[in-house]
């Protein structure tokens, strides 16, 4: 607390791992008293660079890049770029941090890492985004490779960033290699992972719900946010069987009692992704839906919550309004959207609740799939890829059961993540040495 107490976001990812490792830790000769918490939490490595490029006025624009190298333990760095406001060290440290444990969690050899940068893409031309891709990756390029650190997409970067990262990575190094993923089909990339984060958030909660006898069946879902993590959730949630009622954006909510379908969610999909404009549109086209403005969507009664926005998204209040409501069920789709005494509260009242180091570890499970693939120069198929990415889902599920099971059978998914990812990074730092 006292080298990063400036860190909220940072700090707050550290105690939701320290409250549970902590004790696990105590009770286990072999990492007690070797510091390797406090050497977790330090990243190996964290630059910070300058960011010049010129907007379509002519003028310079500075932006602060970073990349945080958490832990190279179990393999190369690995995790996204965000690119947005608020971007800080704190955020990035965070993300990095729980990024170390969801890694360890695929059972893929992937490190951890994030980075990303406080440039703004909203209202930007594609040039713009261009320029700034390139400048970013010719100060990024020496810092990476494909043995060393892999980033990928997150808040901000898609698919259209990712190219122009790549291209050039490419220039510079003068080498045609697997270093970032989320690339494009015919250019590296795998089927099947811009669609992981989504649908393995589902595959996580329906494997929650078939624990306990039940599943996706028409129930109604409540769904923030309408990026890629949360246009993938919805699909998959419709795919099994349920009702979606909401989506979201920074400006507010769409409520949609009829539900957001198939053809409302290629609409929101168009709206988003190639218009790229705001979610309040969606009520134009659909007049019997609302927009909430400036609000989120945890008032609207539903059975299963899943959280695809962004970090500290759902508060105290909120979980005490979807539980009075009857939800029974939340799957983080984004990382750490819940904060502390929420996921408290979820866990209290007993409700099957999932932590985003597990249930949202299907997107990089799946570009750990698209490195493998790219080491082998190999596409597998669309089935071949969700049929691994179900599977992974289902150990990640496995082992939180294994190491989240308390006495009176309710499943901690938050301990059984974080356990089952300290072990295998701390395993492999112990026997690495002080390094
Ligand atoms: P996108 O940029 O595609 O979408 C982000 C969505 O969240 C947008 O709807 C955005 O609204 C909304 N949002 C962002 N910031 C805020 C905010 N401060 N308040 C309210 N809404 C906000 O990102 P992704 O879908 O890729 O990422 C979403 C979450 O999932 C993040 O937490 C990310 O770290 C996590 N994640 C993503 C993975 C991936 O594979 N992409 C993998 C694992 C986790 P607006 O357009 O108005 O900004």
């Amino acid at each position: 607390k006292e080298r990063n107490g400036h860190e909220p976001e940072f700090l707050q990812a550290v105690e939701e791992v320290a409250e549970t490792v902590i004790p696990y830790i105590v009770k286990h000769d072999i990492y007690y008293g070797k510091n390797i918490l406090l050497r977790m939490v330090e990243p190996e490595r964290l630059i910070s660079f300058r960011v010049c490029w010129v907007d379509d006025k002519g003028e310079i624009q500075v932006n602060r890049g970073y990349r945080v190298q958490m832990n190279s333990a179990i393999g190369p760095y690995k995790g996204g770029l965000r690119f947005h406001p608020t971007v800080n060290a704190s955020i990035l440290k965070f993300l990095a941090f729980e990024q170390v444990f969801k890694n360890s969690l695929t059972t893929l050899p992937m490190g951890g890492g994030k980075g990303g940068s406080d440039f703004d893409p909203k209202g930007k031309s594609d040039n713009e985004i261009m320029r700034f891709c390139h400048a970013f990756m010719s100060e990024m390029f020496r810092h990476i490779g494909p043995n060393t650190d892999v980033p990928a997409g997150d808040i901000g970067v898609g698919g259209r960033e990712i190219g122009f990262l790549f291209g050039m990575y490419k220039k510079l190094r003068n080498e045609f290699t697997g270093v970032l993923t989320g690339k494009g089909m015919s250019w590296g990339g795998s089927l099947i992972r811009p669609e992981a984060t989504g649908y393995g958030t589902v595959y996580f909660a329906e494997k929650m719900l078939n624990n306990k006898g039940d599943d996706f069946k028409e129930k109604t879902v409540v769904v923030s946010g309408s990026g890629n993590v949360a246009q993938y959730a919805v699909e998959k949630s419709l795919q099994l069987g349920a009702k979606v009622l909401t989506m979201s954006d920074s400006s507010g909510y769409i409520f949609d009692a009829d539900g957001i379908d198939t053809e409302k969610l290629a609409y929101i999909m168009e709206l988003k992704n190639v218009k790229r404009a705001r979610i309040s549109e969606y009520v134009k086209e659909y007049p019997n839906a609302e927009f909430i403005k400036g609000k989120t969507p945890w008032t609207v009664a539903c059975d299963i919550a899943l959280p695809c926005a962004t970090q500290n998204e759902l508060n105290e209040d909120d979980a005490k309004t979807l539980l009075s409501n009857g939800c029974i069920c939340v799957s983080e789709g984004a990382n750490m959207p819940s904060t502390i005494h929420a996921v408290h509260i979820f866990q209290e009242a007993r409700i099957l609740y999932a932590p985003g180091k597990a249930s949202n570890a299907g997107g990089v499970a799946t570009s750990g799939l698209e490195m493998s693939q790219n080491a082998l120069r190999l596409n597998w198929t669309r089935k071949e890829v969700d049929e691994k990415l179900k599977d992974i889902m289902s150990d990640i599920h496995d082992s939180c059961i294994e190491y989240g099971k308390e006495e009176d059978g309710y499943i901690n998914y938050v301990k059984g993540a974080n356990i089952a990812g300290f072990v295998k990074v701390a395993d492999a730092m112990l026997a690495q040495g002080i390094v």
